[in-house]
């Protein structure tokens, strides 16, 4: 399997030098033969070739089996029209990547205040309020005057219905339970059709138990009871925000991993941006990108049928659990040892394992 590798803005490089390190590790071992090619985007890929995507990294990364995508600054990626384009979003829109898997769940050795907790958040990914995604051509946010903005909404039943269809295979692997967060109450049209959709695609599942929140009180439920949620699947703007508290609440947003998966491609990519707080100070916690890198060997087992990778996955995640436990860990999950430290030791786990 080829793997494209682009490690991204701020922490970017720094935590996906440690994630490469680790898929080169893991592949030795358990005779993976993955090929990882290093490709750019972001802010280095705007300086050389004067885009932060081009199309000819767009045809690398579709002739690869899959994408480990690092961290964007995507906030400064302002004017599409200067080559400004935020990656994230080009890769999701392009390759279909429909659904955000973000798993949160915490470790005994991680300082939180919640009670133990294991949940998904499953975020549809390519509508809703993203404006720069859901239109053909253009962006749906208008500046109609000066002082006036308008954002528009899109919300179809196919993505309501293949959005709420993952989340539902995603709760049969897991304890079977789906909550489904929106705001119905005030989106009556977009949110009752996803509504609607959830609750249709929920009748092919007899053995999963359903439950709905409206987003503002799931906040509160989420932080007050994480316990009682197992998978969660909300709309694109709702599930960015609601799967940064939940990776928080498990201790930190650099523990946030997601795969970002469609029916033919995924892409492993963290949670969190590009942290330019932390930025060169070998601070940032590559668990996030190592989680991804994960959750995508585990998706191309399942999909190629290479039992090797999904034990391979299984290895990473094992060695994950084992760093937390002895405390090899970066100091926003309670260790003290900087971000190459922590890959080195992970290095040495696995080889070791
Ligand atoms: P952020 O997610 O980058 O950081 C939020 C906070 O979490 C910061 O205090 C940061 O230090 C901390 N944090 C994040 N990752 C961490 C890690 N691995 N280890 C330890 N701490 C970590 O959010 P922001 O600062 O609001 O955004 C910075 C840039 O990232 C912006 O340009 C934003 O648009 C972009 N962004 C990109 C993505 C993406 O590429 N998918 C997602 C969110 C934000």
């Amino acid at each position: 399997m080829k793997i494209i590798i682009i490690p991204g803005d701020g922490i970017g490089p720094e935590t996906m030098a440690v994630c490469t390190q680790i898929l080169e590790t893991v592949s030795d071992k358990l005779n993976l033969q993955l090929q990882l090619d290093h490709e750019i985007a972001g802010h280095v890929s705007l300086q050389k070739y004067h885009a932060t995507v081009t199309p000819e990294l767009l045809a690398k990364v579709k002739a690869a089996d899959g994408l480990m995508l690092g961290p964007m600054a995507t906030f400064d990626f302002k004017d599409e029209s200067k080559g400004e384009i935020n990656p994230s979003k080009y890769f999701r829109k392009q390759l279909d990547l429909f659904a955000n898997i973000r798993p949160a769940k915490t470790f005994p050795n991680i300082p939180t205040r919640m009670n133990p907790f294991d949940l998904a958040v499953v975020r549809e990914n390519t509508e809703g309020f993203y404006s720069d995604r859901n239109v053909e051509s253009g962006n749906s946010e208008i500046l109609v005057t000066p002082e006036v903005g308008i954002a528009l909404r899109r919300i179809t039943r196919l993505c309501c219905d293949r959005i709420a269809k993952s989340a539902f295979e995603l709760a049969m692997t897991r304890k079977k339970h789906v909550s489904i967060v929106h705001k119905a109450n005030v989106l009556r049209i977009t949110d009752g059709m996803f509504m609607e959709s959830c609750y249709n695609v929920a009748k092919n599942y007899p053995e999963v138990t359903v439950d709905e929140f409206i987003v503002d009180a799931m906040m509160a439920h989420v932080v007050r009871n994480p316990e009682r949620f197992d998978t969660i699947v909300t709309t694109n703007m709702f599930g960015d925000i609601l799967s940064d508290l939940t990776a928080e609440l498990s201790g930190s947003l650099g523990l946030g991993g997601s795969l970002n998966a469609g029916d033919s491609y995924a892409m492993g990519q963290a949670a969190h941006g590009s942290a330019p707080d932390i930025a060169g100070k070998d601070i940032a916690n590559p668990f996030s990108l190592i989680t991804s890198a994960s959750m995508l060997l585990n998706w191309l087992g399942q999909r190629h049928q290479l039992p090797l990778y999904i034990q391979a996955a299984k290895l990473i995640d094992q060695c994950m659990e084992q760093a937390i436990a002895a405390k090899e860990t970066t100091q926003d999950i309670g260790g003290s040892l900087g971000t190459k430290q922590t890959g080195q030791r992970f290095i040495q786990r696995i080889k070791t394992a």
